[in-house]
């Protein structure tokens, strides 16, 4: 499915791989097919322009800087015909060899340009002694802690992972 999806989408925006930051992918969920997205797109989570929203969908809009254009892709829940086949192998046959306007929900989309990936300055943990990024540092007293260290000293799950 990821691979599809990703054939699909750089097909429409005409363009290969990302060898920089020049297409953005925004997938929606994190199931294996985003393997494929990295792969194939060259948007990757360690370059920055892959973005996860966790919506839980077999979705993915990619978003090419050089032209501005946007192609959002969907798989269809309604693809797989009852006789496509039972077992794994005939399934991932059928998804590959599947006519596309079958399987995928293809459409443009024009989307504002996504941040570029920045790179953030890098702090020592006050407790543990590692590097982490200084936006993820919480404070205890007067102290710059990393996240699981600033758990040990109680702090909120939930806040820890909002921001
Ligand atoms: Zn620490």
């Amino acid at each position: 499915m990821g691979y599809r999806m990703t054939r699909a989408a750089l097909h429409a925006l005409g363009t290969a791989r990302s060898e920089d930051e020049e297409i953005v992918a925004v997938v929606e969920n994190d199931a294996c097919g985003i393997d494929a997205v990295q792969f194939l797109s060259g948007c990757t989570f360690g370059k920055g322009n892959l973005i996860f929203l966790d919506y839980g969908k077999p979705v993915y809009t990619f978003y090419s800087r050089h032209s501005g254009e946007g192609v959002r892709v969907a798989w269809r829940t309604d693809a797989r015909p009852k006789d496509a086949g039972r077992d794994r192998t005939e399934i991932v046959e059928w998804i590959l060899q599947a006519p596309e306007a079958q399987v995928l929900a293809k459409r443009s989309v024009h989307i504002e340009a996504p941040d570029r990936a920045v790179i953030r300055a890098s702090v020592v943990c006050e407790e543990c002694g590692e590097q982490v990024m200084e936006t993820r540092t919480r404070r205890v007293g007067n102290r710059s802690l990393c996240i699981p260290c600033w758990r040990n000293y109680g702090g909120a799950a939930s806040e820890g992972d909002s921001s």
